[in-house]
């Protein structure tokens, strides 16, 4: 007997693609249901090789490494969306992959992403492809200014963005973002911008969790507040708009969908990310089963656990010499500290999150 798998309990290994904080946090999520992980990464400082008992350090690229990997695991995940083709390919064609190839070519380029949406009956922000600079002229004289250009792949935290203002050079935009395929899109003028996050079970379940808003500086997020400031009708559409595209995905796990709120009560499908999100950073204090947990019962075909919220809540990422306050928050009642083991501390880079727990205001 393979001396792996004596456990009582749902007696898997998961397979992780990815090593930062996020596939950290879903080994650690995992391990409190008696899942196994090993986590697939290239870099040798990554965090979530602290806490796993066995990991591959190879380059997604590396077919003897993910051969192996795809024989030391039962059914792999991925904590990023931008797991290249070859590697979601080669290991699709070994063993179940979740969420699904589907997730993965919808997510990877926005412009393939926003039709999706807005094939599924969702309003998404007004935007034309470019793939060159006349393509760019045609598409301002439609979209107007300001508008907002990225490229379609690879972006991530406002990198690869450049907002195309009055009197602004539409090249040197482009030329700022790096002459790649792009797409622009109409500036959005919106009140807040909230996400919503939906699990689906690998039997169809869909739950969610309550909408949390978003306020992000530098292009990353800094804060998610829940319950968001929307009413309850915005509400129901948020978490309908999740549902829609979980369903329309065929997903499995957690599906993080970032929305912009208009003054005029509209939904507009900013991005979605087929993984936890860092939104959902607050469900771990104050839900009863968090994103990470219930992601993983999902890939693991476990029943869903319950998304009830029961504290209001307030996350706060520590970014940079954010995280120097570690010790004082350690101290605070009410708050949730949370700290990736990152060995360098850099401006800009995601160190650790607190959460801060309030009276629930609202079931
Ligand atoms: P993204 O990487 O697409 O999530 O964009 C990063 C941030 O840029 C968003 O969270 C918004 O604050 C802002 N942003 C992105 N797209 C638009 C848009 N079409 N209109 C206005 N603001 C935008």
């Amino acid at each position: 007997m393979n001396p792996e798998r004596s456990s009582v309990g749902p007696d898997q290994i998961i397979g992780i693609l990815g090593g930062g904080q996020l596939g950290r946090m879903l080994a650690l999520a995992g391990a409190r249901l008696g899942l196994r992980c090993q986590v697939y990464a290239p870099e040798p400082e990554s965090p979530a090789f602290d806490v796993v008992r066995r990991i591959t350090e190879a380059d997604y690229s590396d077919e003897v490494a993910l051969a192996r990997f795809a024989e030391d695991v039962d059914i792999v995940t991925y904590e990023f969306e931008n797991v290249p083709d070859n590697a979601a390919r080669f290991l699709s064609s070994r063993l179940t992959v979740r969420p699904g190839a589907r997730a993965l070519t919808v997510s990877q380029d926005r412009v393939v992403e926003k039709t999706f949406a807005r094939d599924c009956g969702l309003d998404v922000p007004d935007f034309e492809p470019v793939d060159d600079e006349a393509d760019l002229e045609r598409a301002l004289a439609r979209l107007g200014r300001p508008a907002v250009l990225k490229t379609r792949r690879f972006g991530y935290d406002g990198k690869g963005q450049a907002v195309i203002r009055m009197g602004d050079d539409p090249a040197a935009a482009y030329a700022a973002i790096g002459r790649q395929p792009a797409i622009l899109e109409a500036f959005v003028p919106f009140e807040r911008e909230i996400s919503v996050l939906t699990v689906r079970g690998a039997d169809g379940e869909v739950r969610h969790y309550d909408p949390v808003e978003n306020v992000h500086r530098g292009g990353i997020l800094r804060t998610s507040i829940v319950p968001a400031q929307i009413p309850a009708a915005t509400t129901i559409a948020a978490v309908r708009m999740g549902r829609v595209l979980a369903e329309a995905l065929d997903y499995v796990g957690v599906l993080a969908v970032e929305l912009f709120v208009t003054a005029d009560g509209r939904l507009l499908v900013n991005e979605m990310a087929p993984r936890v999100h860092n939104s959902g950073h607050w469900t771990e204090a104050a839900c009863h089963c968090s994103q990470f947990e219930n992601h993983m019962r999902a890939v693991a075909g476990l029943p869903l656990g319950s998304t009830e919220r029961h504290a209001d809540a307030v996350m706060q990422n520590l970014i940079g010499a954010d995280v120097e306050a570690w010790r004082a928050i350690a101290a605070e009642d009410g708050a949730v500290l949370h700290l990736y083991g990152k060995r360098d501390q850099r401006d800009g880079r995601k160190m650790g999150h607190v959460t801060r727990l309030k009276t629930l205001s609202r079931g």
